[in-house]
């Protein structure tokens, strides 16, 4: 039933094209890059077997969100599946039935179930539904701001306003008073607006500095799902991941059992296909609460690969063609042959300024040097000595992945790493990260969300 592909298409740019590119090769499938005109020099591109630009005068971004233009491209260029890897059409149910319209196999869930669980309340709504918990909160769009005036007046503050079709932190605000919630959720609208094109906003009691703790699921067609167990993601600055590692030291193996239970729950209820992740916020008292459902590949799949030695990309590509989870091909014939070995940290090597309140930096990279040897895997996009950092897209350099026997160690290799990076002409948060990686809390594996914003001095 299983059918090989022998081209993909990947709709996407940086690092996690080449990420893609590189499963496909190693599973023998000729690979066809997309990239915009001011991609033109971007190194993802020379990695594929085929490239071709798209999106002329459409600008930047919206190059790569060109539906209509990528699906006539991989039709004329024979192409079998389309990987999205994440951003772009990452999450867009009507890029799925598009190309299913076009016989081209989408590598990801269906795109009901995309539907389903992509949006936040919708998913929320499910998850109450399956027994797993939740934040409390209005689980329907706001439609008159008396609605949230109630719920503030009952729940008290701080609250937090979200857009359901949010991502990477935007659309959200925190009230913490009367006198600003009403401009507070007028801002949010606009922002969802103008990011997300749909302006739905919901609202749920804010959590003071809570955990941020994730699984790693992964499906096949045939109803087999399994969890690659979980990821911490506390460290974050204005709610954007920064630092992220496996196993969550920190949590007590009855919470960890728990939360990987309920996320299975909420997919198998869904019935989840290929790989995704459920976001979990763990409050002080120890509660646990879902949050949202990625239903794609992301930044930090890298450090569930390097303890359980799944290669998830492939595992996604080789799920689509119909290998069962159990294929020799994927062989993975049950949850408890999965093992974690030893620990794994992925720091996001950006090309922002902390000294300068993380502005992205942009020009020539001048000279680009970066710190492998033992223990080390980097996931790169842009960086190579003369390439240029455009202010077009995010600004992530390179992913340092770092695997040790101990927690202690993993932190040793990854500071050792990032501290050999040399970058000049354009700025890095390599000096930050270092600061992370150097202080006491993290290293207990403890920190919080809050971390960043609680210790200012990890700017100096
Ligand atoms: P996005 O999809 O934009 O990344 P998420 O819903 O995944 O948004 O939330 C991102 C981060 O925002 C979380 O990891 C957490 O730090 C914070 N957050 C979200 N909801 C809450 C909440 N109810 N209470 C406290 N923090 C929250």
């Amino acid at each position: 039933m299983s059918k090989k592909f022998k081209r993909v298409l990947v709709a996407n740019r940086g690092e996690i094209a080449i990420r893609v590119i590189r499963a496909c090769k190693e599973l023998g499938i000729r690979t066809v890059a997309i990239y915009s005109e001011e991609d033109r020099t971007a190194l993802f591109r020379t990695k594929a077997d085929e490239a071709y630009q798209i999106g002329n005068n459409k600008g930047p971004i919206e190059a790569y969100l060109a539906i209509d233009e990528i699906i006539d491209l991989a039709i004329k260029k024979d192409v079998d599946a389309i990987h999205p890897g994440y951003g772009f059409l990452s999450e867009n149910p009507e890029f799925v039935r598009q190309c299913e319209a076009a016989g081209i196999k989408f590598i990801g869930p269906d795109a009901e179930v995309m539907e389903k669980l992509g949006d936040k309340i919708k998913s929320k709504i499910l998850a109450q539904k399956f027994g797993v918990p939740t934040i409390p909160g209005l689980e329907k769009p706001i439609k008159k701001e008396e609605e949230i005036k109630q719920f503030a007046e009952k729940h008290g503050y701080p609250l937090i306003l979200k857009a359901a079709a949010g991502g990477g932190g935007r659309g959200m605000r925190i009230v913490r008073s009367d006198d600003e919630l009403i401009a507070q959720f007028r801002d949010a609208k606009e922002e969802a607006r103008k990011a997300f094109g749909v302006d739905d906003i919901f609202v749920e009691r804010y959590l003071e500095n809570p955990k941020h703790i994730e699984v790693q699921i992964l499906g096949d067609e045939h109803g087999n799902l399994v969890h690659l167990f979980e990821r911490d993601c506390s460290i974050q600055r204005r709610h954007q991941k920064l630092v992220e590692f496996t196993p969550a030291v920190a949590l007590s193996d009855e919470k960890r059992q728990a939360i990987l239970k309920d996320a299975l729950k909420l997919c198998e209820g869904a019935g989840y296909k290929n790989a995704g992740t459920v976001e979990f916020l763990v409050d002080k008292y120890d509660n646990h609460y879902f949050i949202e459902v990625n239903p794609r590949i992301q930044v930090e799949h890298t450090v569930s690969e390097m303890v359980t030695g799944i290669d998830i990309v492939q595992s996604q590509v080789l799920v689509a063609e119909g290998y069962r989870l159990d294929s020799e091909e994927i062989n993975i014939p049950n949850q408890e042959s999965i093992k974690v070995n030893g620990y794994s940290i992925q720091c996001r090597v950006t090309t922002e300024d902390p000294a300068n309140n993380f502005i992205p930096d942009t020009g020539r990279l001048d000279h680009y040097r970066t710190g492998s040897g033992y223990g080390i895997r980097l996931d790169g996009g842009n960086g190579y000595t003369g390439a240029i950092i455009n202010p077009y897209y995010d600004s992530l350099l390179v992913k340092t992945i770092s695997w040790s026997r101990t927690f202690p160690d993993a932190i040793r290799k990854a500071m050792r790493s990032v501290e050999e990076m040399k970058v000049r002409g354009v700025k890095t948060n390599a000096s930050f990260l270092i600061n992370v990686l150097n202080h006491k809390e993290f290293q207990k594996g403890t920190c919080d969300t809050g971390f960043i914003s609680n210790n200012p001095e990890l700017l100096d």
